[in-house]
């Protein structure tokens, strides 16, 4: 075939394609088009999945009767006029496309009253032609109406999901632009039924309700993003650091108890507009990093707000990706706000002292918090060099009440009773009983510990390590070797001084001091097992997890009998934990049956 230029129409079919995919995509972009108008009533209404009718009716500015048709031209809009626009775009549209894509797939009727017009106009197009024209009487605003989406292209009828799937999907982009526009009211019905309605209070928290329900939404911790050193800074006068001075991150974040199969929950906006964002879906992930049981996500609702110059949202027709001039800055202000909101300024660790002092347990733990008991069989991994916090000493601590079983927050104050099969400690709480599961408890308490070393040690050569009297040679595979060889210096960094000690073979020389009851041949082994499952990960991720499973090793196992002593001395390291009610895997460190409880299972109530 030679070649030829596109007829118009064609063309038109083409590029609506990559606007309008779904029926979904449709109310997407006359949302979008509401809002950009300043409605504060926006009335969605679908029948039959979106593919009979899609009619988005809204109160904003409306279109003047003889700019109606040049609306829905290609290319055609109100909100850009040069390039240098493009540059600081702050309209959720600006592309020109949006309508005339839908036009081009479609039949639409548009009734539109302009602000301060006497009259409106009823517009029909089919196809993008002009059907009819025709002055009306109308409230101000905007209605457009899409019917039989895809009629004249068969091909993408075929693609579309059931009908259920294209529902649950226009909810999602409804419930969406609610949460981003609180005071925007949302109403949305299919087939007649109203399905979800938004207040437009101007309150996220009435949004968040109307679209979570009332249980979850209660469960929200609101993101709070000020560090506190840039709350003292700019109390003094000063702007907020530079790096990433100007980027806000608001929103809510599920407690970790709240978690999902998948990220679907984890939403984004920037500067109002919803995007999909790998990176800072991750940095979500991330921030609930060890909180969560592996292979579930977390929920949150994340609003970042920058200069409308330091973001491209020129990335896709779609406008649902965006690039950061400073991506780096825009994930580490996810993560950060994220994390300090879920781990919480937890209720400080210290407040259980008094308790703890009366249980007997010695303030000067020299030899580590558990003591040796005679009848120590093999080899303990328990001998931990664990301080008091300073708090302790002074005396000024005091018991604060019990906490609801937030990841984020402490525990209550709790006295051992007893060991259940050498698995389980028992203990006995204000608010009834508590089984602690050792293993799971101890990894969480070796885990905050070596990572508060960690990173008070970064500053140096690393954490401090401990040498081996002679050293432990371990042979590995070649694959294994080279994976090790590559890792040497992440390896020294956390502790673990390994080197090549003939082919295929490794001398480990120091281990983490913190961990110094440590298996080395046993840890190295599992350190190689780590990385081999690892595909492209991060630097700083696998050093993370490495320590999460150097943890895992050296924690107590189930099927190790302790003393009395040991398991306080363990109760009350987790009770130091930022985290204490889930091991660094997600798994729980601790089951809690309340008084209440066991007087129902005993019929006492
Ligand atoms: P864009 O939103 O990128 O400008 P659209 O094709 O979506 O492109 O819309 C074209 C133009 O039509 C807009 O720039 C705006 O001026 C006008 N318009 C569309 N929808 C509405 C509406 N609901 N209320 C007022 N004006 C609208
Ligand atoms: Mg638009």
């Amino acid at each position: 075939m030679p070649i030829r230029v596109l007829s118009d129409q064609l063309a038109s079919q083409i590029a609506a394609g990559e606007v309008v995919e779904r029926p979904a995509s449709v109310v997407k972009e006359l949302i979008e088009n509401a809002l950009d108008a300043g409605a504060k009533t926006v009335n969605v209404e679908i029948r039959g999945g979106g593919r009979q009718l899609i009619q988005i009716a809204d109160d904003g500015c409306g279109i003047p009767a003889d700019e109606v048709e040049t609306a829905f031209l290609r290319h055609a809009t109100s909100k850009l006029a040069t390039a240098d626009d493009l540059e600081s775009v702050s309209t959720l549209g600006f592309r020109g496309e949006a309508l005339a894509a839908v036009a081009a797939v479609s039949q639409v009727t548009a009734v539109s009253r302009a602000e301060g017009q006497q009259a409106g106009v009823r517009l029909t197009l089919e196809g993008a032609k002009r059907v009819s024209r025709e002055t009306v009487g109308a409230p101000q605003g905007t209605v457009i109406a899409v019917a039989n989406l895809f009629y004249n292209v068969p091909a993408r009828l075929k693609f579309l999901k059931s009908v259920t799937t294209e529902k649950r999907l226009i909810d999602e982009y409804v419930t969406r632009y609610a949460l981003a526009y609180p005071d925007v009211r949302f109403r949305l019905s299919h087939d007649s039924r109203i399905t979800f309605q938004s207040s437009g209070s101007g309150r996220l928290t009435d949004v968040v309700t109307a679209v979570y329900g009332p249980d979850t939404a209660k469960q929200l911790l609101a993101l709070d993003d000020r560090d506190v050193p840039d709350a003292e800074a700019q109390d003094a006068g000063q702007s907020e650091t530079p790096d990433d001075g100007k980027i806000h991150v608001s929103g809510y974040a599920g407690p970790p108890s709240l978690h999902y199969s998948n990220r679907k929950q984890i939403i984004l906006f920037v500067n109002g507009r919803w995007i999909r964002d790998n990176s800072l879906t991750y940095a979500v992930i991330q921030a609930y990093h060890t909180l969560l049981p592996t292979g579930r996500y977390p929920m949150a609702i994340v609003f970042l707000d920058v200069p409308a110059e330091s973001v491209d949202v020129n990335v896709h027709p779609a406008k649902t990706e965006v690039r950061f001039r400073q991506a780096n800055s825009a994930f580490g202000a996810v993560q950060r706000a994220v994390r300090k909101t879920i781990v919480g300024d937890s209720p400080v660790p210290h407040t259980h002292f008094a308790s703890l002092q009366s249980s007997g347990w010695s303030t000067a733990p020299e030899r580590g918090a558990f003591g040796r008991r005679d009848e120590d069989v093999g080899q303990s991994s328990l001998n931990l060099d664990w301080k008091p916090p300073a708090a302790v000493v002074n005396g000024e601590s005091q018991a604060s009440s019990p906490q609801p079983n937030l990841g984020g927050q402490g525990l209550p104050i709790m006295r051992v009773v007893g060991q259940v099969g050498a698995a389980y400690i028992i203990a006995e709480g204000p608010e009834g009983l508590y089984l602690i599961d050792q293993h799971a408890a101890h990894e969480r308490i070796l885990f905050e510990q070596f990572m508060d070393r960690w990173q008070a040690d970064q500053g140096d050569e690393g954490i401090v390590a401990q040498g081996l009297v002679s050293g432990v040679a371990v042979h590995v595979t070649p694959n294994q070797a080279t994976l090790l060889n590559e890792q040497l210096d992440l390896l020294a960094h956390i502790g673990f001084q390994v080197e090549p000690f003939g082919p295929d073979a490794f001398m480990v020389r120091t281990i983490p001091a913190l961990l110094s009851k440590l298996d080395p041949a046993r840890a190295l082994l599992d350190v190689i097992d780590e990385l081999e499952h690892d595909e492209k990960p991060l630097f700083s991720a696998i050093e993370a997890r490495l320590i999460l499973r150097v943890c895992k090793s050296a924690a107590v196992k189930a099927g190790q009998s302790l003393s009395m002593r040991e398991m306080e001395a363990m109760v009350r390291q987790l009770e130091e934990c930022d985290s204490p009610h889930t091991c660094p895997h997600g798994r729980p460190t601790l089951i809690h049956l309340s008084a209440s409880q066991l007087a129902k299972e005993f019929g006492r109530t």
